[in-house]
């Protein structure tokens, strides 16, 4: 203390004392930064899906602002890897860690489009159109091109006219009852996103 100078002694008890009041008043750097963190997403709306990439199917947590109420739009900040999905236990590879990019990229289609014959741009359209549409098409095509009977006279119940591609972070009950209806269709054509 004797080999302190008064310039020490003062720069000292004056950070002790600021420190100090800082603390009585609720500014202890420890509690408050822990605060900060633990506010990014104590009112955020959790929500668990599955990475739309690749066939493991990681499952995600995302966190979104807003809690649906009216006045709040919901918007995606943070996105990780469920610890509790059996899967993946809280990883996730580059392309699942990056989603919250593909979320929010300009470019992403969110909508139904169709372009039509001879036509060099797409237009939007609702879902119920995009979905009467395909169901039309898919009629069409199956009335006018279902084999019944191969030239043996055998049965075969084919229609090798359309194919179907189906989604690789399907549950495996979403998967099940796909193949159930499309085979029950008579298509043979059918594969899966995980293999493009
Ligand atoms: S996080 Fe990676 S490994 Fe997991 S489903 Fe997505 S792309 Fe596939």
């Amino acid at each position: 203390m004797s080999d302190m100078t008064r310039r020490q002694f003062l720069a000292i008890t004056g950070s002790g004392l600021a420190g100090s009041s800082l603390a009585l008043l609720g500014f202890s750097p420890g509690p408050a930064l822990a605060e900060v963190r633990e506010f990014k997403l104590s009112r955020a709306t959790e929500t668990r899906n599955t990475c739309p990439y690749c066939s493991v199917s990681c499952g995600l947590l995302m966190y979104s602002h807003g809690d649906r109420s009216k006045n709040a739009t919901a918007s995606i900040f943070h996105i990780e890897g469920d610890p509790d999905h059996p899967v993946n236990r809280g990883t996730l590879c580059p392309k699942g860690a990056a989603l919250i990019d593909f979320i929010h990229s300009p470019s992403r289609l969110t909508h139904p489009e169709y372009r039509a014959p001879g036509s060099d741009r797409w237009q939007r359209i609702s879902w119920d159109e995009a979905l009467e549409r395909v169901a039309r098409l898919m009629k069409q095509d199956r009335d006018a091109n279902f084999i019944a009977r191969n030239a043996a006279g055998q049965t075969v119940n084919r229609w090798l006219t359309t194919g179907m591609l189906a989604a690789s972070a399907s549950s495996n009950e979403a998967g099940y009852i796909t193949h159930k209806v499309i085979r029950s269709l008579g298509v043979l054509a059918f594969d899966n996103q995980a293999r493009v």
